[in-house]
């Protein structure tokens, strides 16, 4: 598509060493209204030199950051918390226009993002050290969690305010400086988060942004400044950032794709469990790492899926800022043209369409990047639309007879982000939660993601890297642990000699 004016449009800035900075980058890409294809702004892909000179801002800025008291660091979450709130409007109008999804979900995406913050504020008591006394004679051992130094995070499209919010808030909790890499479709709402964290008080060169796509990533997991990476995105690329990032010595933690079944039993609340599947399958048109993307249907649960199709086709497809939305438009036109690749490869290789959602058109919105709720019943392993993250407004419906063999499959599945049960069964419940191998389980709840108090979680393929995001985990990720061991010489008392063993006396 031709590049529109360049002066018409507004170009993202990079925050280096507390400056928004316009990148001398030669290579830009656009972000666009997935509902009209506006361009809504120009971003750069940074050059080398721009990354290092924001590595290089927040190595110096670690080196009295990191002494900074806890008090300090948690009066700035305190307050950015408050600006997050008096603005959450602003930013989810901002979301919806360059994301897609509904306003009251684009609330949401800074909400979720949110509460990390509130948990950052309490980070006195979450970076606490232990202490044993007297281990030997006259000698104590304790622990300090200290930060790290420079870290950095990659983030991707689908929730351009929660995920940005996983990252930089408690790693600077933690005493750690930051360089963040938004997505580069729609870094217009992170960067409004940002203006706010520098208004907040975080001091210039604690928190940087760089732009760009594979060449930034790549020159972020190189650097040999920055010791610890954060990134959410695809299986794909996850897996290379993992990879290329521990080689070159550095901690990483990546969240990954997903496949996320919910299995329902027969004696499930028919009415509240079809609205949940419906809700959690088609809500943000798919693309949440956490959607509901197949539906295990246990015995004579699957007489539902014609009330599912049905339930489905009243959900209202229209610009994510329209009063009454359902769902939005997908990302961009290659993310629909993929979705829709997925729809007829699963038709051709034998699933049964219930709901065909191909043709959506939406008056006014005739450029938008809308696929409307579409439904797979008889979908089986091997099939295209099961083996790969469709991450798009289709739903994957498959029977089985037991419990036992949903497990079985869900098990087989090589991720393991989500899942979730219905049923009114406590004991069935308890069996699905004890055998499942998945890192979010849902009972009765569609979108298990944990509040920040627990840390989100994923096994298999769905992660890489043994520390999770937020909660206990991050504080564990973001940190090194040091121990000592002290004693403190009572002179008054015989000297005890010279010790050759190993033993502590
Ligand atoms: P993506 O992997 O395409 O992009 C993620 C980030 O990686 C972006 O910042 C992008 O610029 C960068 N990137 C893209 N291609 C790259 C390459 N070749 N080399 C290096 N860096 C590259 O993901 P996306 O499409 O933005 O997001 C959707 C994916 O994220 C889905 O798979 C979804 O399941 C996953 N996701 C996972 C979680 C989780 O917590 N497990 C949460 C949200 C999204």
């Amino acid at each position: 598509m031709p590049a529109s004016p360049t002066h018409a449009v507004p170009t993202v800035p990079l925050l280096i060493n507390g400056e928004f900075v316009q990148s001398r980058s030669t290579q830009w890409r656009e972000v666009r209204n997935p509902a009209t294809q506006e361009v809504l702004a120009r971003v750069p892909l940074a050059t080398a030199d721009e990354v290092n000179a924001a590595v290089d801002a927040a190595k110096t800025a670690f080196k009295t950051w990191r002494v900074a008291p806890i008090g300090v660091r948690a009066r700035i979450f305190l307050k950015y918390q408050q600006l997050i709130r008096e603005n959450i409007k602003d930013i989810a109008a901002v979301l919806t226009a360059e994301q897609g999804k509904t306003l009251a979900d684009a609330e949401g995406d800074v909400f979720r993002g949110l509460e990390v913050v509130e948990h950052a504020a309490n980070i006195g008591n979450l970076q606490l050290g232990e202490l044993a006394n007297n281990v030997a004679s006259g000698v104590d051992t304790y622990t300090v969690l200290q930060p790290l130094g420079v870290c950095a995070g990659i983030t991707p499209f689908n929730f351009p305010a929660m995920i940005p919010l996983w990252m930089f808030p408690m790693a600077i909790a933690c005493g750690n400086t930051f360089v963040l890499k938004p997505s580069e479709q729609d870094p217009l709402s992170t960067m409004k988060l940002v203006e706010l964290a520098l208004q907040a008080g975080i001091p210039p060169g604690v928190l940087n942004v760089v732009h760009g796509a594979q060449d930034v990533v790549n020159a972020l997991c190189d650097h040999p400044d920055i010791k610890a990476i954060s990134f959410v995105g695809s299986t794909k690329v996850g897996t290379h950032v993992y990879q290329r990032a521990t080689l070159a010595g550095k901690r990483a933690q990546c969240m990954m794709g997903a496949k996320n079944h919910v299995v329902v039993l027969p004696d499930a609340p028919k009415e509240q469990t079809l609205n949940a599947l419906v809700g959690a399958g088609f809500g943000a048109a798919g693309q949440r790492c956490m959607a509901s993307s197949v539906v295990v249907f246990v015995g004579e649960s699957a007489q539902w899926i014609p009330e599912l199709a049905q339930r489905a086709l009243t959900l209202k497809v229209n610009a994510g800022h329209e009063p009454g939305t359902d769902v939005g438009p997908v990302i961009s036109t290659s993310a629909k043209a993929r979705i829709l690749g997925l729809i007829e490869q699963g038709i051709a290789e034998g699933a049964t369409l219930e709901l065909d959602g191909r043709q959506a058109t939406v008056p006014g919105y005739e450029q938008g990047n809308f696929i409307a709720p579409t439904l797979f019943s008889g979908v089986k392993p091997g099939m295209a639309v099961y083996e790969q993250e469709i991450f798009g407004p289709v739903l994957c419906t498959m029977t089985v007879d037991t419990l036992d063999e949903a497990i079985a499959l869900i098990n087989a599945n090589p991720n393991g982000n989500g899942t979730g049960l219905f049923t009114r069964s406590g004991n069935a419940a308890r069996k699905f939660q004890e055998d499942i191998d998945v890192g979010q389980v849902g009972i009765n709840v569609p979108i298990p993601v944990p509040v920040p108090i627990f840390s989100f979680t994923g096994s298999r393929g769905s992660k890489l890297g043994d520390l999770g995001p937020y909660g206990k985990q991050v504080v564990m990720f973001y940190t090194q642990t040091k121990t000592i061991t002290e004693r403190w010489f009572d002179e008054a008392a015989e000297p005890a000699g010279v010790n050759t063993t190993i033993n502590l006396r």
